[in-house]
């Protein structure tokens, strides 16, 4: 079974949620919720309706979270949608400085949907040694190379901008 890592920010700390409250927000089934209580997560059994306090759920989730988090290698990033760690497609990555940061972009091997991470500005030289820094538009282009050269011929008509209406011609 593959591990899942839940986001605790969706969870109000004030509120009481009842079973089936709970498998809508974090879509899991009610057997994994009554697994959750075996292993510990607190309820509260008030008119003999089980429910459970936000604050409890985000530490029992928190804690669960931890235990599942296996460490992200140097060349992976977390991808949200695999909702693991997974290698840049054609080791691929784009980079960008910001705030003392290099925020890294780029597509997941496996279902092709961005992902990101942010590096420390040391890591330039070694992120240059494993990844192909690229720009952003060759990371969106690697699917479909016609899409690239599409893009290019758009900029460079952009660029002499003199003449709108062959443009308008191709939409
Ligand atoms: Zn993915």
């Amino acid at each position: 079974m593959g591990r899942r890592i839940y986001h605790l920010n969706i969870i109000k700390y004030w509120y009481s949620y009842d079973i089936e409250e709970l498998c809508d927000l974090l879509s899991v089934h009610s057997q994994t919720i009554r697994d959750w209580i075996r292993n510990g997560l607190p309820i509260n059994k008030g008119s003999g309706v089980t429910l459970v306090y936000g604050n409890d759920l985000k530490n029992f989730l928190g804690n669960l979270n931890k235990s599942q988090k296996r460490p992200t290698n140097f060349d992976q990033m977390l991808c949200m949608s695999c909702k693991d760690a997974k290698n840049p497609f054609r080791k691929q990555i784009c980079l960008k400085h910001e705030n003392k940061l290099l925020k890294a972009k780029a597509i997941c091997r496996d279902c092709k949907k961005p992902m990101y991470r942010n590096y420390k500005l040391d890591h330039l030289p070694k992120l240059r040694e494993i990844f192909h820094v690229v720009d952003v538009l060759e990371l969106y282009d690697s699917k479909d190379p016609s899409l690239k050269t599409h893009f290019l011929n758009q900029d460079k008509e952009g660029k002499n901008e003199s003449d709108n209406s062959s443009i308008q011609g191709e939409l």
